[in-house]
């Protein structure tokens, strides 16, 4: 069995580290951080894809126990007119799935128990700091000084991945798109919707869209644009709650009340991508997830695919005659459909920051993308239709 060394214990690394177990391989993982560092506040989506990628490891309903279903979603402009109907969210899947929300922090719980479960060794409080391809080994150097040998190396080790810099010292760093992320909660505050309704308003200065679960608390996210990326300081000003509601001012929308009402803020962060990684793959060691391919969380599909990196490096590796046979298949599979994510994640960025007339014009394309059959404009639901079989043989090998 190929001794896995999986680093990061975010969302790529567990379902890495559990997709590879099951094809064959023996894996460890390493996170930096201790284990009770997650408890980020803020909610997730994951799309029928993300679900679709768990289900290969039996994982999907496990992960549903948390949170809950988002039956339906809408648009709306800034008067507060619907540009869309309820779109039902399992229309955007192959198989009927209905898109999940929950919260960040119990997703990654959720993944690393379940690691646990399955035997996999899981190591906190390691920090990869360096790593050297030695022949058909990869030794990895930790913060505190221990080196461990492996055969492979799984960098999942998140946007600022220590991993890509070792496999190429002059790889991209993340790139900032121009908006901020503010995430905000609040208990009890029934607004008479369907529990689970993604809500998303294109304010005319800011972007906002809230859900409410089945108890009426509410989560709500908003793209607060700022042309240069500020400060850690400026981002934990608190003064943002007041920015805020001075660019939902004049809208028809429920933003300002919302945000009124928030009993628990997060700070704010900057939203930024990873567009085009040009080397994935060094030898023994590949990176996958947001260090290979960081999506805006504008476009909420950053973990579905991270999760289906993770799963469809497995079957390339279990597939392939070579370890560099298995990343170049890997690198062959994926690589055009996680850069068009990324591409999407920047679109949806700009097309809510758009004049009047861009405005006018993003509503009626928006609005008729979801009316007509695919085909006929661009399908809004590619992203969220892709499928992995298991079973199915991986043989795309470019060596
Ligand atoms: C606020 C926010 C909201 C989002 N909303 C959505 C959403 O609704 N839907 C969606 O699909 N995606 C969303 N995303 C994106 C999603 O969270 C990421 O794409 C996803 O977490 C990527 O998973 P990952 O495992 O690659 O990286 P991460 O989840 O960042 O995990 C990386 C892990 O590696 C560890 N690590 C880092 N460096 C080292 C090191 N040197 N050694 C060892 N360990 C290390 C970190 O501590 C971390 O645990 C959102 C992102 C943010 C920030």
């Amino acid at each position: 069995m190929l001794r896995t060394l999986v680093i990061g214990g975010g969302i790529a690394g567990p379902v890495t580290a559990m997709a590879l177990q099951k094809a064959g391989f023996k894996p460890t993982l390493y996170e930096a951080f201790d284990r009770t560092a997650e408890g980020v506040g803020a909610f997730m989506n994951i799309g029928a894809n993300g679900l679709d990628a768990l289900d290969c490891l039996d994982l999907a309903d496990i992960v549903r126990k948390n949170g809950f279903d988002t039956p339906v979603m809408a648009f709306y402009g800034h008067t507060g007119r619907r540009l869309t109907g309820d779109i039902p969210t399992n229309r955007l899947s192959r198989n009927g799935t209905t898109i999940h929300t929950l919260q960040r922090s119990d997703l990654y719980i959720t993944l690393r128990d379940e690691a646990v479960k399955r035997g996999i060794p899981i190591e906190y409080g390691k920090r990869l700091v360096d790593a050297t391809n030695e022949g058909d080994k990869v030794v990895a150097v930790f913060e505190d000084g221990q080196q461990v040998e492996g055969d492979l190396l799984v960098g999942a080790d998140g946007l600022h991945s220590q991993v890509r810099k070792v496999i190429d010292p002059a790889a991209p760093g993340p790139r900032y798109l121009g908006v901020l992320n503010a995430f905000g909660y609040l208990r009890g505050y029934p607004t008479g919707e369907a529990p689970g309704a993604i809500r998303m308003f294109f304010g005319r200065k800011c972007f906002f869209m809230y859900t409410e679960d089945h108890a009426s608390n509410i989560v709500w996210y908003a793209n607060p644009p700022r042309p240069t990326e500020p400060g850690a300081a400026d981002l934990r000003d608190p003064a943002w709650r007041d920015e805020l509601l001075r660019l939902f001012e004049g809208d028809r929308m429920p933003a300002a009340d919302i945000i009124r009402a928030t009993t628990d803020m997060a700070p704010l962060f900057p939203n930024r991508d990873l567009p085009t990684v040009r080397r994935w793959h060094r030898g023994r060691m590949i990176i996958i997830g947001d260090a290979a391919h960081a999506v805006s969380p504008t476009v909420g599909s950053g973990a579905s695919i991270a999760m289906e990196d993770g799963v469809v490096l497995a079957k390339c590796l279990r597939d392939a005659p070579t370890i560099a046979a298995g990343f170049a298949a890997y690198e062959a599979v994926r690589r055009d459909r996680v850069e068009a994510v990324v591409a999407q994640g920047k679109y949806n960025i700009e097309g809510n920051m758009r004049g009047p007339v861009g405005r006018t014009v993003r509503n009626f394309f928006l609005a008729r993308a979801f009316r007509k059959p695919p085909g006929k404009v661009k399908d809004p639901t590619w992203m969220q239709k892709h499928h992995i079989d298991w079973d199915a043989k991986e043989t795309r090998y470019t060596v």
